[in-house]
């Protein structure tokens, strides 16, 4: 059992710092892959992560998703240090800080839009009150789904599947949704309707977004763009649309 962390003053929501990560540590094939990653994210960013393929973005959005440990440095949610703590800690704090939107939208094929959509709740106290079940339908209703609530998952447009996705990702209004190419397998026109979704309700929820692309479009429409190459940010900046 690892010590109790103690939360730090910290006005970021999220502050990395010296962050690296090594894979098959002490075996011939051990590799750093990210090397002394340092940046902060405040309350209400909507920052795009970009950078070749292999320069460590999945890496780091693992990390950051309290889905893989870093190796060395400090990562910080609200004040508390990650970096240490148990797997029951980082289980609470994954569920009560954070929310998940993936490529591939792994929404479950069997259950409904508006089940898919509870289930954070579900997940989280093992049961769903119908006042989550309100919020769930009230979220579709905001992603502009309020028609396709008892539809499956394979009854839905890609766009629709990801717009759930959102959906299910925001219910628990989590301060930081980590997106994962989320419009990559979308049309553009699907695609510029679910990252225009995604700016809604940042702006309307207040919520932080991290958005990892490969569409310089895309980014080019978050407020900041950070840039990894070969497991080093690289580049830092406010965009056009950040200064806004
Ligand atoms: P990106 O998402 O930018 O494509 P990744 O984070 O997937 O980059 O990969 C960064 C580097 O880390 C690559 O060289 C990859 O081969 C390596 N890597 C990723 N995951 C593992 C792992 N589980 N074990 C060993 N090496 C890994």
């Amino acid at each position: 059992m690892s010590a109790t962390p103690v939360a730090q003053p910290s006005s970021a929501l999220l502050a990395l710092n010296a962050v690296s990560k090594r894979y098959n540590v002490g075996l011939p094939n051990e590799a750093e892959v990210l090397h002394g990653v340092s940046f902060n994210i405040a309350r209400g960013e909507l920052v795009a992560l970009i950078g070749p393929s292999g320069s460590g973005k999945s890496t780091l959005l693992n990390i950051l998703g309290l889905l893989e440990r870093a190796t060395s440095g400090s990562y910080r949610i609200e004040g508390q240090e990650m970096v240490g703590v148990d797997d029951e800690a980082l289980t609470l704090r994954r569920r009560t800080t954070l929310g998940f939107v993936f490529q591939f939208h792994h929404l479950l094929p069997a259950f409904t839009a508006l089940e898919n959509v509870t289930l954070p709740a579900l997940m989280r106290e093992g049961r769903v009150t119908s006042r989550q079940r309100d919020k769930a339908r009230a979220m579709l209703d905001a992603v502009g789904l309020g028609q396709a609530m008892g539809k499956r998952p394979g009854e839905l447009s890609g766009g629709m599947q990801q717009r759930v996705a959102i959906a299910r990702a925001m219910v628990l209004e989590p301060p930081l949704v980590l997106a994962d190419e989320p419009t990559g397998n979308l049309d553009t026109a699907s695609s510029d309707e679910v990252f225009a979704l995604m700016r809604r309700m940042h702006t309307e929820l207040n919520t932080s977004f991290l958005v990892v692309t490969h569409d310089p479009r895309l980014a080019a429409r978050c407020d900041r763009v950070l840039e990894l190459v070969d497991g080093r940010l690289v580049r830092d900046q406010v965009t056009v649309a950040g200064r806004a």
